[in-house]
């Protein structure tokens, strides 16, 4: 954009991409002819189309997106608070949303658990494609520019994995003239490439992360998530140490519950010893189970007595409440069951 000129052309330009969500650059109506043929032969405005879509009762809306080579990715508009209406019906706080999104086709880093990584890996998106996921979704949700929006990076993929356009889509989303999503607003989710967490925090983008901790032993972290070997529980904290964190925030562990494997107190209990020194807070996930996988979800009251116990010793700890989980809501099972269908 910056080789464009004058200056307020690049104003104009962002203003119909991200705040009219525009499909071609022929909808750029106060651009210059020659300008806009340039364009279009140099860029693509729109690069993925909804190949389907599934909504829950919750309002949670799982999208399967189409790139233009014909691969297909996941992302998730997940409304995170109702509007509130005062007594005489009047709006006083807007719905909230979050959008997660893909960082790649698949995924190398193999979790067991994980029906994105069964497929295996096929590549990684460009920033663009990352960027365009928001764009598609506020677009068909008619969400305004204006209005704030979160973004998770914990749809399919391993964002550390791609790290170059990852980076360069978070700057896209914060430009202010553009969507105008601050890095506090971005959570970046990893399986923990503890040399990748340190670059990222090189960067000082101000984003969060989230490190999907699932295991308290490297023997079942291993077993979950295979390149634990490479980087094991305690390199991952020590670059969590290390990683720059706004100093009101905490630090996210994603702790995906699987019965009889991780979900007993022992566990708990050195969760707290692990996470003692760092400001963190605890999200526990439910394992969602899917055909073919030999793993369980958790009964609840083996997952109530795992959060009372971590809140009982001061950490702070939430459920994920499972959102849409009518329609094939974990990672990479809306693709699973559309593939063969497209
Ligand atoms: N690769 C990154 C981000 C994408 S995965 C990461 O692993 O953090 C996003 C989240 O989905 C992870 O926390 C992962 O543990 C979770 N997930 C994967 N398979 C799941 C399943 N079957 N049930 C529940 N959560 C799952
Ligand atoms: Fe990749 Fe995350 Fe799935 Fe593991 S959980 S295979 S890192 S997408």
């Amino acid at each position: 954009m910056s080789q464009i000129k004058p200056s307020f052309r690049v104003k104009q330009i962002y203003g119909w991409l991200y705040h009219h969500y525009v499909l071609s650059f022929d909808e750029m109506k106060n651009i210059p002819k020659a300008l806009k043929e340039e364009l279009a032969e140099k860029f693509v405005v729109n690069p993925l189309s909804i190949v389907n879509k599934e909504e829950s009762s919750d309002g949670t809306i799982k999208y399967l997106l189409q790139m233009q080579d014909g691969k297909t990715m996941e992302a998730v508009w997940l409304k995170m608070k109702d509007k509130q209406l005062d007594a005489s019906g009047k709006l006083v706080q807007e719905a909230k949303y979050t959008i997660c999104v893909s960082t790649q086709v698949g995924c190398k880093v193999g979790c067991t658990f994980c029906l994105t990584a069964k497929g295996g890996f096929t590549r990684d998106l460009t920033a663009g494609e990352i960027v365009a996921q928001v764009v598609t979704l506020k677009r068909d949700n008619d969400h305004k520019h204006n209005r704030k929006i979160n973004i998770v990076y914990m749809g399919m993929g391993e964002p550390l994995d791609n790290l170059s356009n990852l980076a360069k889509a978070i700057e896209i989303f914060k430009e202010e003239e553009g969507l105008c999503i601050g890095g506090k607003r971005q959570t970046v989710s990893t399986s923990g490439l503890s040399n990748k967490i340190d670059q990222l925090g090189a960067m000082d983008l101000g984003v969060h992360i989230a490190i999907s901790l699932h295991a308290v032993d490297d023997k079942l972290r291993t077993e979950l998530i295979p390149m634990n070997k490479a980087h094991n529980i305690s390199s991952i904290i020590e670059a969590v140490k290390r990683f720059p964190i706004d100093t009101r925030k905490r630090v996210m562990f994603e702790y995906l519950v699987i019965k009889n494997k991780n979900d007993d107190i022992a566990s708990a209990k050195k969760l707290i010893k692990l996470l003692s020194g760092i400001k963190a807070k605890v999200n526990l996930i439910y394992f969602n189970p899917y055909p073919g996988t030999h793993y369980d979800r958790p009964s609840k009251e083996d997952m109530l007595a795992f959060q009372e116990y971590l809140i009982k010793h001061g950490l702070l700890c939430t459920i994920r409440d499972s959102k849409g989980i009518d329609i094939s809501a974990a990672c990479g099972q809306l693709k699973e069951k559309m593939e063969g269908e497209i």
